[in-house]
């Protein structure tokens, strides 16, 4: 899901990143290529008119505070939109709904094939788990002997107790009964599946109210496959004219590239996703994140807080030598890149900030694993051992050298080896950093 509004994005996002004001002229390229973005993710038009213009709203002629460039500030703007888009604002919002004397009950609804009966198991579980709370399920899909056997096979899946109803003709009967036995067998939860329906039946509509109004749901979620596209829209607002929708869950997102749906329900109905089914395993459900989705989608801002992290444990003095050594001085020699190594100590562990970056994918594993923690500590003391001569001049440093430092040290002359030959990668890196420029090298490994 949003696989390719996440690499569209992020790239347009980076070309804004740097800017050091924030102006109309600035902002429209970037402002036309989240648009196409959005657009071909399959977001509603109006979605993406609004979230356009809020964004730009937002952003020209504001004035920022001094800790992020005006292009991290954009940056934030987007995301705070994009989570806007989504979900509310409001804490909890997406959370389901149980603040009610047991048993809660959860009524499930929507048309044949969304992957009901499914998320009825899943979410069984998912409660049983999550919430720690004692749940039973029950078919009233007597169109569907089928179903009802699916959902008693998903209860043992899970866990969790089935009520059976082969013998009853009547759906709305049957929810009554399996709500008296919730209660007096003190269940948490009762969890109802309905029968699947095409939302321009009126009289299985009726049904569904009238299982409702028996029941009085704490929560009506309509269930709806990520891949039946803007219809979900006309879906939502059809049955909320039947009942009132309290939340949607989203299933099959494993199977949607695009993912628009998600940034257009909100919006369009103002109904929120609680829930999104990601596979078809049991446990393949989770609730619907809206800021973690904008973190994703946005790639980039998570580089940018790393960045910023980064800069927050280096002192500024040493910035300062590092950007000397790219830009001013003619050679790099193993004093600089003992500052380097001891300036990476600090900002703490390098394979959690690698794991952090959207693109580490296109790290190679063999270089994820050279670059460690062990091996920082390990060049650190090698260089430690060195006279400042051979720091200066390390092409000085051959076999007798080599093996003093290696005894200094308490490493052996393959490690001395292997730090030479990463010194001089660096080196090579420092001058083409110098020749293209950072912003450049970053680009490339960003792309
Ligand atoms: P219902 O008619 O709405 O009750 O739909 P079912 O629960 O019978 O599901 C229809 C099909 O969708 C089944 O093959 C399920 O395994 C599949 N399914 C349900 N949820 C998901 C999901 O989140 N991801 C994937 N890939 N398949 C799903």
């Amino acid at each position: 899901m949003f696989y390719n509004l996440t690499k569209r994005i992020s790239k347009s996002i980076f070309n804004i990143s740097n800017k050091g004001k924030i102006t109309e002229s600035n902002i429209q390229s970037t402002l036309r290529n989240i648009r196409t973005a959005l657009l071909e993710a399959d977001v509603a038009l109006k979605v993406v008119k609004k979230f356009i213009l809020d964004v730009k709203n937002d952003s020209i002629g504001k004035t920022f505070n001094n800790s992020f460039t005006p292009g991290q500030e954009f940056i934030k703007i987007v995301k705070k939109q994009l989570i806007y888009t989504m979900g509310s604002i409001k804490k909890n919002d997406h959370i389901l709904n149980m603040s009610t004397e047991p048993p809660a009950v959860f009524l499930l609804v929507g048309a044949q094939g969304m992957g009901k009966t499914t998320t009825v198991g899943k979410l069984a579980l998912f409660i049983k788990k999550e919430k720690k709370k004692k749940v039973l399920v029950v078919s009233t899909d007597i169109y569907r002997p089928a179903a009802i056997e699916q959902l008693e096979m998903l209860s043992k899946q899970a866990l969790v107790d089935f009520f059976p109803c082969h013998k009853k003709t009547d759906s709305v009967l049957i929810a009554k009964e399996a709500l008296k036995y919730a209660k007096t067998n003190f269940y948490d939860v009762l969890i109802i599946d309905t029968v699947g329906i095409m939302y321009s039946n009126i009289h299985m509509m009726n049904l569904i109210q009238s299982i409702s109004n028996k029941v009085n749901p704490i929560e009506i979620l309509l269930v709806i496959d990520a891949m039946v596209g803007q219809d979900a829209i006309n879906m939502i607002e059809h049955f909320n004219t039947y009942i009132p929708i309290s939340g949607i869950i989203l299933t099959k997102i494993d199977g949607d590239a695009r993912g628009g749906i998600a940034l257009s329900i909100k919006y369009s109905t103002g109904k929120i996703i609680k829930l999104v089914g990601n596979g078809e395993k049991i446990y393949d459900i989770k609730y619907f994140e809206p800021k973690k989705i904008a973190e994703r989608i946005l790639g980039m801002e998570n580089v940018l807080s790393v960045i910023q992290e980064i800069e927050n444990k280096i002192d500024r003095s040493s910035i300062k030598k590092i950007k000397n050594t790219f830009y001013n001085k003619t050679e790099f020699n193993l004093y600089d890149f003992l500052i380097q190594l001891k300036q990476m100590n600090k900002i703490g562990s390098i394979e959690n900030i690698l794991e952090r970056l959207p693109n580490n994918k296109i790290i190679p594993n063999d270089v994820k694993s050279r670059i460690n923690d062990k091996l920082l500590k390990k060049f650190i003391s090698i260089i430690n051992s060195m006279t400042k001569k051979e720091r200066m001049f390390p092409n000085i440093i051959k076999g007798s050298r080599k093996r003093r430092i290696a005894l200094g040290s308490g490493f052996k002359v393959q490690d001395i080896n292997s730090m030479l030959k990463q010194f001089e990668n660096i080196k090579r890196l420092v001058k083409s950093v110098k020749k293209n420029g950072i912003s450049n090298m970053i680009k490339n490994i960003s792309n």
